[in-house]
């Protein structure tokens, strides 16, 4: 069983763990699924065990990569 608050908090898509970093747009080049998720404002995240990246609306369970989110990163809608 997973523990009650296991579900609303972002895992790897391919091993399912937690422990996650973040990458850069400068270093990878997302599939336009994962580029349209984060145009919504979802977060970049890379499993630290797998370097799968991928994006997810959860937040992390790990807080110290949880930053605040900067309205300015938003991407200008021309
Ligand atoms: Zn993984």
């Amino acid at each position: 069983m997973w523990e009650n608050s296991a579900w609303k908090y972002a895992r790897c898509p391919r091993c399912y763990r937690q422990e996650l970093t973040t990458w850069s747009l400068q270093y990878y080049n997302p599939p336009s699924s994962t580029m349209l998720k984060l145009h919504l404002g979802a977060t970049r995240y890379r499993c630290a065990a797998c370097r799968c990246n991928f994006a997810s609306f959860k937040p992390c369970r790990d807080k110290k990569i949880w930053r605040r989110r900067d309205p300015r990163e938003a991407p200008a809608d021309e």
